[in-house]
Parts: structure tokens; C-alpha cells; sequence
């Protein structure tokens, strides 16, 4: 069952710094700065030197901000650099370790898969900073498919705010007749373990189980079914 022990995993796992943060978020009174450093840390995999500097100015009220980007965003290790420059995917949109033959390929799973894999942008690696292997894996490469969700809810017109509430929910949507939705992606490969580790669902009126199209076979059958929750009294 190695595949129910990778999920389980990436689901339970949480690193001291994102708790330190949230932490630190919700004493300051200010659960939105979680929020930003999710996002931000989600859409830059590869920061030059000039880059890095503006990121960790970027919040001066708080100065606790220039420190979660030090301790978000390490050197760029030699290993990581090919004649010079670091690649960034074009799918997944984090940094990439060549391997040892020196080929530049994409180690993440939905990547391998596609078969329509833009090629990866090069970043000068003289003076640069990477995000965190830590925080690749259980927050950028998990916040991508958010986000990429969050942008195709608001271009059919809702207000989309990310993270709400230190996390309570991936986001909610808003549309201006009132109707809204909270969502919470997850990035299992098993829609069926997924589904048996769902235990209550948030409060929301009604929920339900969504998968992706193209997800079926035998072992998605009970996540399939979709279960309803009762109405809110
Ligand atoms: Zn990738």
C-alpha cells in the first residue's frame, strides 16, 4: 500500500515554519499575511537576487515577513545548477534538480504524465535563492492546482479569497448574487482513500466529493457516489 502511506503523508504533514507562521499570523491579528506567503511561496520557485530582496521588503509593517522569506527560500546548491542556471518547470512551475546523466526532466508526477509539458525557463543561479524542498512539496506543488482553480473561478466572475480563516478551507468563492462556494483541493492518488479518510466535511450548507474528469475505475467507486451532507439549521 505504498501509495495510501504517500498520501496519508502529504496530508497529515505540516512544517514547523508554515506552523510558526500561521502562528505568528493569527497573534499579529493578521490571518491574511498566512494567506500571502502561501501564495507567494506557491508562484515563485526561483527568486535573482533583486527579486529576493523586493520579496522580503514586501510586508515592512511586520517585520517578522523578511524572516519567513529567509527561512522560505535557501541558496541555490551547486548540484542544483546547469552551466550556470537553474530550470524552472513549465507545468508545475518549481525548480527542477537535473539528473545525474545532466538531463533536465521533471520528477512530479501529473508532469510525467503530460504529454504537452511546456519546456522549462532558465534562471540565473549566480546569487539566487530556491524554495525549500520541504516547502516545494507540501505547499507550492499542492497550492498550484489552487490556484489554478482560484484563477478559473474568478474569470467566471466570482471573488475569489484564498486560504480564509488560517486555512480552514483552500477558498471560497463569491459571486455577487450571493451564491458561494468553499473548496478544498486535495491532491491525493487515490480518490477512494481520500474519500474513506474524509471523516466531516466543513460547515457549508451542502458538500460533496468532486473529482477531476478522466478519474473513474474500480476503487473511486465510494468518493464517486458523492455523498450529500443535510442542510444547515
Ligand atoms: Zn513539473
Amino acid at each position: 500500500m505504498a501509495v495510501a502511506a504517500k498520501d496519508v503523508v502529504s496530508e497529515v504533514h505540516e512544517s514547523a515554519l508554515v506552523k510558526h507562521i500561521k502562528d505568528t499570523a493569527a497573534l499579529l491579528g493578521r490571518p491574511e499575511l498566512y494567506a500571502r506567503w502561501r501564495l507567494f511561496v506557491t508562484s515563485h520557485a526561483v527568486l535573482g537576487p533583486d527579486a529576493f530582496l523586493a520579496a522580503k521588503n514586501a510586508v515592512l509593517d511586520v517585520p517578522q515577513w523578511a524572516t519567513w522569506m529567509e527561512e522560505s527560500y535557501g541558496p541555490v546548491p551547486v548540484e542544483l545548477a546547469v552551466s550556470g542556471r537553474v530550470a524552472v518547470c513549465g507545468g508545475c512551475e518549481q525548480w527542477i534538480a537535473p539528473r545525474a546523466d545532466g538531463l533536465v526532466r521533471c520528477r512530479v508526477w501529473r508532469c510525467g504524465q503530460r504529454h504537452d509539458l511546456p519546456g522549462p525557463v532558465w534562471v540565473e543561479a549566480e546569487g539566487a535563492r530556491r524554495l525549500e524542498p520541504e516547502l516545494v512539496r507540501f505547499v507550492a506543488l499542492p497550492g498550484h492546482p489552487e490556484l489554478d482553480l482560484a484563477q478559473r473561478l474568478a474569470a467566471r466572475g466570482a471573488r475569489v479569497v484564498l486560504y480564509p480563516k488560517l486555512d480552514a478551507l483552500d477558498l471560497v468563492a463569491l459571486w455577487p448574487d450571493g451564491y458561494s462556494v468553499g473548496v478544498d483541493v486535495k491532491d491525493w492518488h487515490s480518490p477512494y482513500l481520500l474519500a474513506r479518510r474524509i471523516k466531516t466535511f466543513p460547515r457549508w450548507g451542502r458538500g460533496s466529493v468532486r473529482l477531476p474528469q478522466g478519474v473513474s475505475g474500480r476503487s473511486t467507486r465510494p468518493a464517486a457516489q458523492q455523498p450529500q451532507l443535510p442542510e444547515d439549521s
